[in-house]
């Protein structure tokens, strides 16, 4: 099994800040992880284009952001939470360029399947607003992308977010669209307890299921804090597995967020949390890898969301590539010493 893995040094390059959770050093995390896997190839991709992006925001936001740029230090986004420092529009438009990277090599046979790396993230980011550390909708730009270069093998594509934190962005830039039938969402996020009692963390109020009522292939899949491995695998069982296999997307896309590891130290001051391991995210990863082997011809692109305990983050990028290799989960490793840093500010989301 082919697995490459695509990203650019300029991803360390987008800035937050001292003690920001989203930092530079996530990208050492996840490469100290594909390290691991010698057979898997490390692609240097470049930047998606402009037209890329405007497939999914439109051009006022490209300027609004690209005026917002500061020449140097970092700046907080006007929209809030997202910071901005002089290479964050360069390496936004290298995590949609290494997306876009991974489903042309998938599309030509240069590999079966792909992971990327990707800061700043993109499952929150708007279509026009920045949000939670997001700049582009990656996903949603490859997505397009995919549809835009391959029409004819490319109808149906699924984004498929675990992240614990609800893909917002992603339903943003695909709701409401005239072709929003062509693309199932899948977020399963932290949100109800299923007395209704709501538990969300950031952002607050998303994915309430009964807004999707008329939105067929749009599944959001609250789950109460505390969510531990049997109730987070029967959600998926019940809920999502079916609708996919249904649905018989042509590429599946993954937003695969760590942060609902029982050891992320992201929104712990709250007390409320997922309570997972890396093996949940293996047999998810196995789950989605089989289901692509069914419906759509093996065509599996990874993407690095959350995930902000930099040993979570290596365990999940590592049990994600065993799940691409076809490996059996790996056993944990520590991180280098270098990268074990304190517990992350929490930021309040
Ligand atoms: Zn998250």
């Amino acid at each position: 099994m082919r697995t490459k893995l695509y990203y650019h040094p300029v991803m360390k390059e987008h800035l937050t800040g001292e003690n920001h959770p989203e930092r530079p050093e996530r990208i050492d995390a996840a490469l100290s992880a594909v390290h691991e896997f010698s057979q898997i190839q490390i692609v240097e991709s470049g930047p998606c284009t402009e037209e890329d992006v405007l497939a999914v925001h439109p051009p006022e936001y490209l300027e609004k952001l690209r005026s917002e740029i500061p020449a140097e230090g970092v700046v907080m986004a006007s929209s809030g939470d997202v910071m901005l420092s002089p290479k964050t529009l360069e390496a936004a438009f290298h995590a949609s360029g290494a997306i876009c990277r991974a489903i042309d090599d998938v599309m030509l046979g240069i590999t079966d399947n792909a992971y990327v790396l990707q800061r700043p993230g993109g499952h929150h980011a708007e279509r026009e607003t920045a949000k939670g550390f997001c700049i582009f909708a990656h996903a949603v730009v490859g997505a397009r992308y995919a549809k835009n270069h391959y029409p004819d093998e490319i109808k149906k594509i699924a984004i498929v977010d675990f992240d614990i934190h609800g893909g917002n962005g992603t339903d943003d830039c695909v709701r409401g669209s005239p072709d929003e039938e062509d693309f199932m969402l899948v977020s399963s996020h932290q949100a109800y307890t299923e007395h209704g009692a709501y538990q969300g963390l950031y952002p607050m109020g998303f994915g309430n299921p009964r807004y999707d009522r008329e939105h067929p292939t749009i599944i959001n899949i609250p789950l109460p804090a505390g969510t531990k491995s049997h109730a987070f695998r029967a959600a998926y069982e019940d809920k999502v597995f079916p609708r996919l296999r249904e649905f018989a997307p042509d590429l599946i896309l993954v937003e695969a967020g760590y942060d609902g590891d029982a050891r992320e130290l992201f929104d712990v001051t709250k007390g409320k949390k997922f309570l997972l391991a890396p093996d949940d995210f293996y047999w998810l990863g196995s789950e989605l890898r089989d289901i692509a082997r069914e419906h759509s011809k093996g065509r599996i692109v990874m993407v690095m969301a959350g995930g902000y305990n930099l040993q979570v983050l290596a365990d999940g990028t590592r049990a994600s590539l065993a799940v691409l290799q076809d490996m059996p989960m790996p056993k944990q490793k520590l991180l280098p010493e270098s990268l074990r840093s304190p517990p992350v500010r929490d930021l309040g989301y």
